[in-house]
């Protein structure tokens, strides 16, 4: 990689951050059932763990006035420890005149990159490299759509050795097109730290790596690393103990903060039209799997998809048993977390593509390189309906895959395993990118 575009730097002090983000473990009598369940609905995180007649929660300060408005007396059990920032850390130093310079160093518990950082990456890597690299804003998040202050553009960069036509948005520009989604799921947040590496390993290694310069001449590299950014902006707020949000934040009336069981917000991942609300889904507005009152009825799912038609044709039949031709090109892999499996569709059900035998032997090598389970949803994990890969291989006919990190076993995992699941993936993400020019020939 360029030597002037990395360097060491050190994170920011804990200091600055650890009087408004204190965890505490309260300890609070729940003799009675009903108390408990009590607990569980007011939206606490209730923790695994019980002392005779006491339950435990963890939260801040504020959890402490919350838990005695509704009768309950906490005591502290326990002051937590803040969380060591991660160590020194390697970087992206964008332009000296860019307003980026500081946002780009903000992380949150030990080290993962807020929204506002992965943007600020964006451009110091467009800045570092223009004949690489190209943001676009493909739309709003729900909350600025409702109130341009608080919420987040949607943004993606496109990284290919730039000639004329490419990053261009229309599906007949000169290139075929691999498509990497992260964090469309918020608290998978493991996901859009792999994706920002990913994307300093491609903008750096052009000329230096074989592979990468092969693959920059011959494709583009679209990677959108928060795909859902109103929700990423709530994990966040939990500082070093990170909320538990899932969904945008398309809702009222749920826990706050959110918790594990219960939150607003609608499941992007459950929201597109195929096959929408049939399976894997929960029609309980607080649930974490609501799909939404309608097929596509959020902005960032609309965003999405309208980022994916402007960049690839619809080169598939519309019934479920069509198969994309042979000519076909494209693909897509969306990140979540944790299971460590390597997934395609369809989701929905467990009947085959029309390119099952293409999609499955994909999925084997994926499987050889990462080391992780491969197979439908339903196969292996469950089914789900309305997914992004289950759409855009539905809608477009391209190679699609969801990759389950192994992120350590956890869904707020220590920020270290990001390196292993982004040395498990890397060679993942370079193979099904270099099949974007035709994955079923
Ligand atoms: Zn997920």
């Amino acid at each position: 990689m360029a030597a002037s575009a990395l360097v060491v730097a050190v994170g920011p002090s804990r200091s600055a951050t650890a009087g408004s983000n204190q965890l505490y473990v309260y300890r609070v009598s729940a003799a009675t059932a009903a108390a408990s369940q009590r607990l569980v609905a007011e939206g606490f995180d209730v923790l695994e763990d019980r002392s005779g007649t006491d339950l435990f929660v963890l939260g801040d300060l504020a959890t402490s006035a919350r838990l005695r408005a509704v009768g309950f007396r906490p005591v502290v059990s326990e002051t937590l420890k803040p969380t060591s920032w991660a160590a020194p850390s390697t970087r992206l130093v964008p332009d000296a005149a860019a307003p980026a310079v500081a946002p780009i160093d903000e992380t949150y518990d030990g080290g993962y990159h807020t929204v506002v950082a992965q943007y600020a990456h964006l451009t110091a890597v467009a800045t570092a490299h223009p004949d690489l690299a190209t943001v676009v804003d493909y739309g709003d998040s729900y909350l600025k759509t409702r109130n341009a202050a608080t919420g987040y553009d949607l943004k993606a960069i496109c990284i290919t050795h730039l000639q004329a036509g490419d990053c261009a948005l229309t599906p007949s520009a000169p290139k075929p097109r691999f498509v990497l989604m992260a964090q469309i799921h918020a608290r998978e947040i493991v996901t859009g730290d792999v994706a920002w590496r990913f994307i300093d390993y491609l903008s750096g290694g052009y000329g230096s790596v074989a592979a990468v310069t092969a693959l920059l001449d011959s494709t583009e590299v679209w990677v959108v690393p928060v795909v859902n950014p109103d929700g990423v902006d709530e994990v966040q707020q939990g500082g070093n103990h990170p909320y538990l949000q899932r969904k945008n934040r398309d809702g009222t009336g749920c826990a706050n903060p959110p918790t594990g069981s219960n939150q607003l917000g609608v499941d992007l991942n459950r929201n597109t039209v195929t096959h929408w609300d049939t399976t894997g889904v929960s029609s309980g507005l607080c649930t974490q799997t609501y799909p939404g009152g309608s097929a596509d009825s959020e902005p960032e799912t609309k965003a999405i998809e309208g980022l994916f038609r402007e960049l690839i044709a619809d080169q598939r039949g519309p019934a479920d048993g069509d198969a994309a031709p042979v000519t076909t090109r494209g693909a897509m892999i969306t990140m979540h977390s944790y299971a460590g499996m390597d997934l395609f569709p369809w989701g929905w059900t467990n009947t085959h593509t029309g390119n099952d035998a293409k999609l499955r032997a994909i999925a084997a090598h994926m499987s050889q390189l990462n080391g992780y389970q491969y197979g439908q949803p339903g196969e292996i994990l469950y089914n789900a309906s309305g997914t992004s890969d289950d759409w855009s291989y539905g809608e477009l006919g391209i190679a699609s895959f969801t990759i389950e990190l192994a992120s350590c076993g956890s869904f707020t995992p220590a920020h270290s395993c990001t390196t292993t699941d982004y040395n498990n993936n890397l060679p993942v993400l370079m193979y099904v990118a270099g099949l974007a020019k035709a994955p079923y020939a």
